[in-house]
């Protein structure tokens, strides 16, 4: 199975890989993909059948803002269920070979595709009978098997909370070492048949981690499709500010940046320290941003202190200004020295696009 520029087949190619005890996709051969489809078709047909608050609800709360209308996922499943349409039997012939008697390119890898996918199969796309922007205005996108196949991995390589997904895009070892985050939990959750996403970490906090661990260039995506109108919300963390991040932990500091934002106003998370940017945003007018909660959260500081940030005029002051008071109180003054000079290598304009690209 190879990496494509399409991030959902990516991401669910790392999780086909993980399943399949290999280390990386390319790594996949035939009789893996068809113990995937197995392992697919049995967690599709066990959320299918679960109650609300019962056995497996979990996995249920996690395909329906994915696959809306699909054979697990249907409103009416149990009706279609009871006239001998079993989901799990419906997944498996969804996942089944090309027919490439067509001259179909698939839409994520090129290769020849004979079936087309749309809003509830393919996460985030248009309805298969809208067919303005399909290729030939046929309605639905190409699908070769293997990309089919990666697209329903997607569940185990991604998180899921308050009704939507988050996923990652960055450098491949990134989005590997994420997804085999999300795959260890995400079969976890199957094999203990949970109820809901309650014992699941939150997922701020792993990829706060991955990056402290290894700073990169990442867009984190929030998003939802279910049966009104797909959302999705872009976050930007640029290189820059994740390494800043990443020397900030191995020095020791994080402790005390944690503690000052467990104060602050509205619970800023530590990635809103480093979050730069919204891109593509269709929740309401209302949400606040990473540079807004800084915002808020400095100013609750400074009002203690009775003063004003009168001159911090970007997040990225925001941050210096922020950090400095939560070290200043925490750590004497020579270690002050320290700090200040890891302050001072913080990308002074790093709400706008870092400039280096990273490969693919
Ligand atoms: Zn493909």
């Amino acid at each position: 199975m190879q990496l494509t520029p399409h991030p959902f087949q990516r991401l669910g190619a790392h999780a086909a890989a993980a399943l399949s005890g290999r280390d990386h996709p390319a790594d996949l051969i035939n009789s893996d993909l068809d113990a995937l489809v197995d392992t697919i078709a049995q967690a599709a047909g066990a959320a299918a059948t679960a109650v609300k608050g019962g056995r497996y609800w979990a996995w249920q709360q996690k395909l329906a803002p994915m696959y809306p209308n699909s054979p697990p996922t249907a409103p009416r499943r149990a009706e279609f269920q009871a006239k001998g349409h079993e989901p799990a039997e419906q997944v498996r012939d969804l996942l089944g070979p090309d027919d490439t008697t067509d001259d179909d390119v698939c839409l994520a890898c090129g290769a020849p595709a004979g079936v087309r996918w749309g809003k509830s199969l393919w996460p985030l796309t248009d309805s298969a009978r809208y067919i303005n922007n399909s290729p030939g205005r046929k309605g639905g996108y190409p699908a070769c098997r293997q990309c089919r196949i990666a697209l329903w991995c997607l569940p185990w390589a991604v998180a899921y909370g308050k009704g939507r997904i988050t996923s990652i895009e960055g450098p491949e070892d990134i989005e590997a070492r994420f997804v085999r985050r999300m795959t260890d939990l995400s079969t976890t959750a199957l094999h203990q048949q949970w109820t809901d996403w309650s014992h699941a970490p939150d997922v701020w906090d792993t990829i706060a981690d991955l990056l402290t661990d290894q700073p990169s260039d990442v867009t984190l995506n929030t998003w939802t499709n279910d049966n009104k109108a797909p959302q999705l919300k872009q976050r930007h963390i640029p290189y820059g500010p994740a390494h800043w991040l990443s020397r900030i932990s191995a020095r020791g500091y994080l402790p005390h940046l944690k503690a000052l934002l467990q104060q602050a106003k509205g619970n800023p998370h530590l990635l809103h320290l480093v979050i730069t940017d919204t891109g593509l945003d269709s929740w309401s007018a209302g949400a606040s941003s990473g540079a807004e909660s800084i915002t808020r959260a400095v100013t609750t500081i400074w009002d203690e202190d009775d003063q004003a940030p009168s001159h911090a005029r970007t997040p990225a002051d925001h941050v210096q200004i922020y950090a400095r008071i939560a070290f200043s109180r925490a750590l004497a003054d020579d270690e002050m020295d320290a700090v200040d000079t890891e302050l001072a290598a913080f990308p002074a304009h790093h709400h706008k696009p870092w400039p280096v690209p990273l490969p693919r």
